[in-house]
Order: C-alpha cells, then sequence, then structure tokens
C-alpha cells in the first residue's frame, strides 16, 4: 500500500502573547520573539490557588509583576523565599539582599573566613596555572 500527500497552505488565527502589564506599577513590558523564543522582559507571572478553609477558597489568583515591583516586595519578606541565593549564612545573605536588592557572597562571613574562602580560591588557581605550565613550550 502506498500513503499519497498532498501539500496544502492552512491559515489559522493564533493568540500571540505580546506583553505584560505589571499589575503595581501598571508598566507595560513588550516582549520580544527571537526565533522560537519568547524573552518576557523579566515580567513575572504570580499564580496563586486558595485551598479549603480559605476565605478566597477555590480561587486562583495570578497576576504579572515586574521584576523591580517583584524585587521590591520580596524586600519587604521577613523570611527569604525559597529558592533565592545564599551562602551558608542564609540569613546574613537576605538581610543584605534586602538592604540592597543585590547578593553578596561574603555576607556574614568573619573577616578570617572570608580570607581563608579567597586563600583557597589562590591556591586553586595557582594549581591550575602551575598544571597548565607544565604543558608549555
Ligand atoms: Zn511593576
Amino acid at each position: 500500500m502506498t500513503k499519497n500527500y498532498i501539500t496544502e497552505t492552512i491559515t489559522k488565527e493564533v493568540s500571540k502573547h505580546i506583553s505584560s502589564t505589571c499589575n503595581k506599577c501598571g508598566v507595560e513590558k513588550e516582549f520580544e520573539q527571537v526565533d522560537d523564543y519568547i524573552f518576557n522582559n523579566y515580567s513575572h507571572r504570580i499564580n496563586v490557588e486558595f485551598e479549603e478553609g480559605s476565605i478566597y477558597e477555590n480561587q486562583r489568583w495570578a497576576f504579572d509583576l515586574c521584576e523591580e515591583c517583584l524585587v521590591a516586595l520580596v524586600r519587604t519578606f521577613s523570611e527569604a523565599p525559597e529558592g533565592i541565593q545564599a551562602n551558608k549564612y542564609p540569613r546574613e545573605s537576605f538581610e543584605h539582599f534586602k538592604l540592597t536588592g543585590e547578593f553578596d557572597e561574603f555576607s556574614g562571613y568573619s573577616e578570617s573566613e572570608k580570607e581563608e574562602v579567597l586563600n583557597k580560591r589562590k591556591e586553586y588557581l595557582a594549581k591550575q596555572q602551575a598544571f597548565i605550565d607544565r604543558f608549555k613550550c
């Protein structure tokens, strides 16, 4: 049995997400499409599902926040959100983030701990360089 094919052009209407408006500040961020990837330009969708017992039971809220508003909101938190970058002192890391909006790998470190880490890095780099130098002509 032989399969037979024809080629036809199909025109169909599709909806395309082209921008998001921050629910907090109202700024609209346009999306950029490059090939098959859509850059959402630092707009974040937040989904909340209210469970049984809540006065909002069975409601699902969804809203968009621009990155500036999201970071500003998180900086008001008393506890760090899961997944946020931290070093071995998560409390101090998060407090530094709340003050500056940035991560400092040495938040909470004593001067001697910081020096120890930096010295280990120097030693590691020196070993790497020595290894590389072994193969130089
Ligand atoms: Zn915003």
